[in-house]
């Protein structure tokens, strides 16, 4: 039987953080929280994740910049990463593509349909 996908969420509202997580762990997922890239490259440095949902405004250096260096580096090009927009921002969605993002979801999340989209995420990723 395979493990526990691992999903770290890189998000720095505390709120949003609680939410996600909350919703992935009863959704049968293993969680990582970040709060800015630095402390996700941490995690990543330690396990390299199932699949990233990031959060496109951080403190410091935001998360289409880490995307793009992720989707640079060999050992980490490979994880997928969804990127986690505000609804007004529809600009960033274009860019959450560019950056290499295979896609996106909307925040505020609706819970009902969260650990479905993850799940299609991680099934199209597996299936490449
Ligand atoms: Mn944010």
């Amino acid at each position: 039987m395979k493990e526990r996908a691992l999903i770290l969420v890189v998000e720095d509202n505390p709120g949003n953080q609680l939410l996600t997580s909350s919703v992935l762990v009863r959704a049968g997922y293993e969680v990582e929280l970040a709060e800015s890239s630095v402390e996700a490259l941490e995690h990543i440095a330690a396990r390299l994740p199932d699949l990233i949902l990031m959060d496109v405004q951080l403190p410091g250096m935001d998360g289409l910049s880490l995307t793009k260096a992720l989707k640079s580096a060999r050992e980490t090009a490979g994880i997928p990463i969804v990127a986690l927009t505000a609804h007004a921002m529809s600009g960033d969605r274009e860019d959450a593509l560019a950056a290499g993002c295979v896609g996106y979801i909307a925040k505020p999340i609706d819970t009902r349909t969260f650990g479905d989209e993850v799940r299609g995420f991680l099934l199209t990723a597996n299936a490449h």
